[in-house]
């Protein structure tokens, strides 16, 4: 008998049921074997089209997720101190009419008192939409301070991003360059991705300080420097310019790098594109000579040189401006090598490798295509180049530019949704830029009333900005404010702060879900948690009102003031929505959906259930009938029901009464029924000749038009030259209606260049560099995924502490051995640790895995448990804000779009006596609710189940 055999015959449980892990956010399908109503194991759904059967050691572990002795079981009210962890538990009625209570009054009297703000939650479409029924635009998830850099660097350039928007053609791709990616972004799509390559012998160049993971089975590791990855790709591109190995055709046809851009310098059209009558931009006819309609299909466009418009003003082609700046000397790889950490020939020989691989090991598929123009293609010719980038990217000041570069460099190869490429996941791309303004201007937000628009969006000039007539910013995060512009994910980690500090208006009430925002994501959570607890002289919290959903008794949990129990991910309705981050692939369209496959054995609810039921209460107008009758029984309920625009709703699978319709249609009663018995998940596979070249792909544009992913069928254009950034440098530079204060006139100039700029990290620029001259960053583990991951009782066996990694050679030069203690200096505080010595980072760098740390009696571990008395952070050494300016303390974030940036910490390690670790984080143990059951001493998981035990 087979092993596969003798598993059929020797099922696990009674009963299996499919649904969608959330032990990180990668998505995949699961099944669940329960036995007596109780989980018996989890495996991977080989029909599921993210995971195709992987789990990871995080999925596998969901069950003790599921038996955690820290899931809260019943609503709290704080009766002690914040941070003390006294509550009284209270009914569902009784935390409901209280939040009812407290909302109510801020939605009648300023809406914007609310600060709604979530964390790794997969339910934004709700989330977002609620906020704007409410009416506050105060509302934003954890994009500000994990990966917005790259999401708005890649929808401002090529209409789609890295990880969530897009993925390598892992069947076709015959070189990958992998920048900043730990083990945690992306996790089973991207070993599964990776199993790919080793097989067909691909060669894998990881970009990265750290060596660990997926650098470790890298063909070959260059272990940068933190931060200077944007001079790498600038020197890469100066090497392809030099060399002449851009794909010229490819960038005439499909991105702006022929079109014209005016040149006039101290005007206001200077850094514009030169336009028509129509507003069409215009590119220079070789064969006419003359300007035409840039995408006019018989065009031979001119790509360099000046020329003269009709109108006697001078312009030259967007590619010829991007070709000035990155052959410039200062990128040349000699002039770079010494900063990035990487030798110049290396340096080059990397751009002839991706020069050889692009261009001549083209690949050509036997699939005839239309173009957006009409011209009939043969075939689908690709260049055989991808790349991959996450958070070591995006986490930087820089972090911005240097996404936006990787992008360009990708255009010039000529490597774009081809065969072989990086591909673009259905439904995207969208239109560069998307069309959908953030909501918050003073005309949107009334009392009483829902906001006109979501509260978060895509600006497109000035005008967008949520500012008052003073430049003063409108949200509590200062997202879309001259602080950051662009901050398309808001700032969740300036929330804290801003409203401790009443910068720009107080608040009355923070309302978080799942996020950690005392503990792990917090820069310094020990100056956080004085934030959160701050009085005014009255003796009234300086916050006054805090509102907390968890499953768990996290660290956030001490600091509300009333805390709303969630259920976990194996017991509740949920949506991977089309209109958030859905599970499609280059292939096609995809979403998904969990289902309850326990029943909560707890006083606890869906946090998505009391956010339609407190909806209702409030009486918020998408959420009561006319006669003001709750609108929905409950999430479910919404998910079936709920139209976003005629036709549309969360769910693109089964739709129509009777379930005939995909991407648009009417809601369908037994749609949740329908993706049950599919697995919990919707797949539509496109046609052959609509799965590459999306952008100006005739038949995929229309397609995607039919379905609702666009408005209309017309080509996106990449874009090498976001004309958008230089209608904000304008603005800087004192044209047009709406200007940035003077204070941040500068900055605005700087940064909003449509060109990819590199420039030092703030902090670094900062500080004094011999003084702190070594990087230091945090890396997540392949099998722990924020907080949630280090309190499940399996995976502490994995990581239950954590030491600061050092190379061998620097220690060595630093009179360090292995497992010494050190103290870790920044410019803000001191971390006290003891360290590994490795061969496998980059010798300026130091390192450590992060969130292991746990503060006692949070999450219900023991209080004297390895994490919270050997694990520690780095996050106390890092600032919220930058050192002092001329003018104002900035955010320590990225300029354009708010990003935080983690990764641009700069450290000195001293000698420490050997003892204890010291993080200044707050350490005093929290008190467990008594609701809370004990921990277990000794964990008996499975007792039950083997024959004559008990359970413990
Ligand atoms: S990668 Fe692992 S933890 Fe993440 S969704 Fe997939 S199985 Fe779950």
């Amino acid at each position: 008998m087979s092993k596969v055999e003798a598993a059929a015959a020797h099922p696990p449980g009674d009963r299996v049921a499919c649904t969608t892990c959330y032990m990180c956010a990668c998505r995949c399908g699961i099944k669940v074997h329960l036995k007596d109503g109780g989980i018996r194991y989890i495996e991977g759904n080989r029909d599921h089209p993210v995971n195709r059967g992987v789990l990871c050691a995080k999925g596998a572990a969901g069950i003790m997720q599921q038996y955690s002795p820290a899931r809260l079981t019943k609503p709290l009210r704080r009766v002690g101190p914040r941070g003390s962890g006294e509550f009284r538990e209270i009914e569902w009625d009784d935390a409901l009419a209280t939040a009812t209570e407290w909302l109510d009054a801020i939605r009648r009297s300023d809406p914007r008192k609310l600060a709604f703000f979530t964390g790794r939650d997969q339910s934004q479409a709700l989330t977002g939409w609620w906020a704007s029924q409410f009416g506050t635009p105060n509302y934003a998830a954890h994009g500000g301070f994990c990966s917005v850099n790259m999401a708005a660097a890649g929808l401002y350039t090529v209409g789609g991003s890295f990880w969530e928007f897009g993925e390598p053609d892992w069947d076709h791709t015959r070189y990958f360059l992998l920048f900043g990616v730990a083990e945690d972004h992306d996790s089973n799509p991207i070993k599964i991705g990776l199993g790919k390559l080793r097989r067909r012998g691909v060669k894998i160049v990881s970009i990265n300080p750290v060596r660990t993971g997926y650098s470790a089975i890298a063909d070959e590791w260059l272990g940068i420097r933190p931060g200077t990855d944007g001079l790498l790709v600038f020197a890469l591109i100066h090497e392809l310019l030099r060399l002449e190995r851009v794909d010229l055709a490819f960038l005439a046809r499909y991105t702006d790098a022929s079109w014209l851009v005016i040149r006039n310098p101290g005007k206001a059209d200077d850094g514009l594109f030169a336009r028509d009558a129509e507003g069409r931009a215009l590119a220079w006819d070789t064969r006419r000579d003359a300007a035409v309609d840039a995408q006019a299909p018989d065009i031979a466009p001119r790509l360099a040189g000046e020329v003269m418009l009709p109108d006697g003003r001078r312009a030259v082609p967007a590619l010829h401006l991007l070709a000035e700046r990155c052959l410039d000397a200062q990128y040349a790889p000699d002039a770079v090598a010494s900063r990035c950490g990487i030798a110049a020939e290396t340096i080059r020989r990397i751009a002839r490798e991706l020069a050889a691989a692009a261009f001549e090991q083209e690949i050509a598929l036997d699939i005839p295509w239309t173009d957006s123009a009409g011209r009939r293609h043969a075939k689908m010719i690709g260049r055989p180049v991808s790349m991959h980038a996450m958070r070591g990217i995006s986490a930087h000041s820089n972090g911005f530019h240097t996404c936006r570069a990787i992008h360009v460099l990708q255009m010039l190869l000529g490597a774009i949704d081809t065969p072989g490429s990086w591909r673009y996941k259905s439904p995207y791309p969208r239109p560069v830029t998307p069309a959908m303004k953030p909501a918050g201007h003073a005309h949107q937000v009334a009392p009483g009333h829902a906001m006109s628009g979501p509260p978060l969006g895509f600006p497109l000039a000035p005008e967008d900005l949520l500012v008052d007539r003073d430049g003063a910013p409108r949200r509590i995060d200062k997202a879309f404010s001259w602080d950051a512009p662009l901050g398309l994910h808001g700032l969740m980690h300036m929330v804290i702060r801003n409203a401790w500090a009443g910068d720009p208006y107080p608040i009355d009430t923070l309302f978080l879900y799942m996020a950690n925002m005392s503990w792990n994501s917090a820069m310094d959570p020990a100056e956080t948690t004085h934030m959160l607890s701050d009085k005014v002289p009255s003796g009234d919290y300086k916050i006054p009102r805090i509102i907390y959903s968890d499953a768990f008794y996290s660290e956030m949990v001490a600091y509300a003031d009333l805390v709303l129990p969630d259920t976990t991910y194996l017991e509740r309705w949920d949506c991977i929505s089309l209109l958030d981050r859905p599970i499609g692939s280059a292939e096609g369209p995809g979403d998904a959906i969990r289902q309850p496959v326990v029943q909560p054995d707890r006083d606890v609810r869906p946090f998505q259930d009391v956010l339609i039921d407190l909806g209702a209460r409030l009486g918020l107008p998408g959420l009561v009938t006319a006669a003001g009758k709750p609108r929905y029984r409950d999430y479910a309920d919404y998910i079936i029901r709920h139209e976003r625009k005629p036709g549309i709703g969360l769910l693109a699978g089964w739709r129509g009464a009777a379930g005939e319709h995909v991407g648009i249609g009417a809601p369908n009663p037994l749609q949740l029924e329908r993706y049950v018995a599919n697995g919990c998940f919707w797949t539509h596979h496109l046609p052959a000749d609509q799965l590459y070249f999306k952008y100006a792909n005739r038949a995929y544009l229309e397609n995607a038009t039919h379905m609702g992913f666009l408005e209309r069928a017309r080509p996106i254009v990449l874009q090498i030259y976001p004309e958008v950034l230089q209608k904000f440098r304008l603005a800087a530079l004192g044209h047009g209606s709406v200007q940035p204060p003077d204070h941040h006139r500068a900055r605005i100039a700087t940064y909003f260049d449509p060109l990819p700029i590199w420039y030092m990290p703030f902090e670094e620029a900062a500080i004094d560099r011999d003084a702190f001259p070594l990087h230091a960053v945090t890396q997540r583990p392949m099998p722990i995924y924020h907080s949630w991951g280090s309190q499940n009782a399996w995976l502490r066996q994995i990581y239950n502490q954590n030491r600061l990694y050092v190379h061998r050679r620097k220690a060595a030069s630093l009179g360090l051995g292995d497992d010494d203690w050190v103290w870790v200096v920044s410019a803000h505080h001191r971390v006290k640790c003891q360290i590994r010595l490795v061969d496998g980072v980059n010798p300026d760098t130091v390192w450590t895995w992060n969130a292991i740390a746990k503060r006692a009696g949070a999450w219900n571990i023991a209080p004297d448990a390895p994490e919270a008395r050997r694990a520690f952070l780095l996050n106390p050494v890092i600032s919220e804000l930058l050192p002092p300016g001329e003018r104002e303390h900035h955010a320590n974030a990225d300029p354009v779009t708010g990003q935080a940036a983690w990764y641009d910490l700069r450290i000195r390690l001293e000698p420490a006596s050997a003892g204890a670790v010291d993080d200044t984080a707050q350490r005093a143990p929290l008190r467990v609710p008594s609701s809370l059951p004990p921990a277990p001493l000794r964990l008996r998981y499975g007792a039950p189940f083997a024959p004559g035990e008990r359970a413990p």
